[in-house]
């Protein structure tokens, strides 16, 4: 199993971080052994002083699929889910400033949280508009909307397949919007899905 993560998903984020809006998806990989285990607190590594939260939409691949086309895409899922991309800041601007690939600040263990559960996409109302909110310590800090992104589902299956395989299992996590911020040792973080809190990470 693979993550696929879109970087640079919506462009009230993009803004925040001083980045172009892009033109095409970009997308970087997070490993399996970057679940964090369902229930497990996150413990802050280390090597970082500045660990962000960012709250995603998360896409479950249901079948395997290569060169796809948008039309099709949508036959390569059918629930959604909601996640964090756990991100070292401090250590995402190093390898940014240098051109080096950014794994070492966003694919370590503990770095992809993951709801408990997937709602089915035909249970929702509106499938163009699946809402979603983070909160820390009780406080609202990210909330964001599909509708909202700049490259969909459909089109972003249709980029990334064009290099690599689509696997049954693999996630997609598709960008977060603004808001994203620092942690530490005693936050709760609580994403919610259309309402429902579906996952919750303690910090350590
Ligand atoms: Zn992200």
């Amino acid at each position: 199993m693979k993550i696929i993560c879109i970087g640079r998903n919506y462009s009230e984020h993009a803004k925040e971080l001083n980045n172009a809006v892009p033109k095409q998806p970009m997308f970087f990989l997070k490993p399996d052994s970057a679940v964090l285990p369902k229930r497990n607190p996150l413990f802050i590594p280390e090597w970082t002083k500045e660990l962000h939260y960012e709250v995603e939409l998360v896409y479950k691949i249901t079948r395997l699929g290569k060169y796809i086309s948008e039309k099709h895409a949508h036959k390569y899922y059918d629930s959604i889910g909601i996640g964090i991309d756990f991100t070292a800041r401090d250590i995402q601007d190093e390898v940014k400033a240098k051109g080096h690939p950014w794994e070492i600040a966003k694919a370590f263990d503990g770095s992809a949280a993951l709801g408990s559960k997937y709602i089915r996409l035909n249970d929702l109302e509106n499938k163009e508009d699946i809402r979603f909110e983070l909160k820390k310590n009780d406080e609202v800090v990210q909330q964001g909307s599909s509708a909202d992104m700049i490259f969909n589902i459909d089109q972003i299956i249709a980029y990334v397949s064009q290099y690599m395989t689509l696997k049954i299992g693999d996630l997609i996590f598709t960008g977060t919007p603004s808001g994203v911020g620092k942690v530490n040792p005693g936050d709760k973080l609580e994403a919610m899905l259309e309402g429902k809190k579906l996952l919750k990470v303690d910090i350590k």
